[in-house]
């Protein structure tokens, strides 16, 4: 089935709005200090279609740096380019059961990053994106994510600097999996493409077409661009159902019933295939980094719009 009709459904993500709009559980991330200026009751919800229809409500349109969510669509590019079995094999699709930027993942594990939804693993995604030097992978990166968007996406630099000047956490993960023979790009530049990617400003509409890219085998709603293969689109949700929402992406599943990717500046996107995408942005976060509202307003979403793939009927 599709969605509802196109008034049904302007109507079901404005009430759904509505509904989340005074919940103020949660507290904006910290450990990135730009990130805790954040102004905590900002909230915009879109939802966009695979015939391109868009709707939007509050915030829908305030910028905000993508942090995590880059990792979905930095994965589909590289999938695109090595291919289904070499970034399975290098990369891996198990969840770690611990929190995004474990280092004891990584241990436990003899070196393998796991899963390319936790930094282990998006830093090493990111070291494969071809290119001869940083910036030729960087402008791929770049105009990549711009592709699945539908328009050009500029850098937060103030993200970027106060994040560059803080992640020692992701230097040490990226010296850890080349010790391990885990990453195929020089440590420091691998970790600064990385931070770079989690910079790019984003709004819950844009999370909204790109979600709905991935939902229609790879070509954007809007702009008709194949920005990716179907098969990479696939390999991609099935990446996001086991390990989209952290240590939480169990839970997710078994509420929300879609594949997911949530940012710990506030983003989330929900991806519901053959129909569209659920964008939103709250920088309220529960303990593992996943957007309170955000979760809310998709757990009615899926249900009011029909989206669980795992439902029957
Ligand atoms: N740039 C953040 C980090 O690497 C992203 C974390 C996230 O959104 O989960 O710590």
């Amino acid at each position: 089935g599709s969605l509802p009709g196109w008034q049904d459904v302007d109507a079901l993500v404005r009430d759904a709005y509505e509904r989340e709009r005074d919940d103020r559980a949660g507290d904006v991330a910290r450990y990135i200090p730009s990130l805790a200026t954040a102004v905590p009751d900002q909230f915009g919800v879109a939802v966009v279609d695979v015939m391109g229809g868009a709707h939007d409500v509050g915030d829908a349109w305030t910028l905000f740096s993508i942090q995590s969510i880059s990792k979905a669509f930095v994965y589909a590019l590289v999938a695109d380019e090595v291919g289904h079995d070499a970034i399975g094999e290098r990369i891996g699709v198990n969840n770690t059961g611990l929190g995004f930027n474990s280092v004891m993942a990584i241990e436990l594990n003899e070196g393998h990053p796991m899963n390319p939804m936790v930094n282990a693993g998006a830093i090493a995604t990111t070291a494969l994106i071809p290119g001869a030097t940083a910036e030729e992978k960087w402008s791929r990166l770049a105009a990549a994510l711009s592709a699945f968007a539908g328009r050009h996406l500029a850098i937060d630099e103030a993200v970027y600097a106060s994040e560059s000047q803080s992640n020692d956490r992701n230097r040490a993960i990226a010296r850890l999996l080349l010790s391990y023979g885990r990453l195929d790009d020089d440590p420091a530049e691998a970790v600064d493409l990385y931070t770079r990617q989690c910079s790019l400003l984003v709004s819950a509409h844009d999370l909204a077409v790109m979600g709905a890219t991935l939902a229609d085998g790879g070509v954007n709603p809007v702009s008709g661009e194949q920005v990716v293969s179907g098969q990479v689109s696939r390999d991609t949700l099935a990446v996001l159902a086991a390990s989209g929402l952290y240590e939480h992406s169990g839970e997710w599943l078994f509420e929300i019933g879609v594949p997911g990717k949530s940012g710990v500046s506030g983003g989330l996107v929900a991806i519901a295939p053959g129909k569209g995408a659920i964008g939103t942005f709250s920088p309220r976060l529960d303990a593992a980094g996943n957007s309170v509202r955000g979760q809310r307003t998709a757990a009615h979403l899926s249900r009011v719009l029909g989206l669980n793939i795992f439902a029957s009927r």
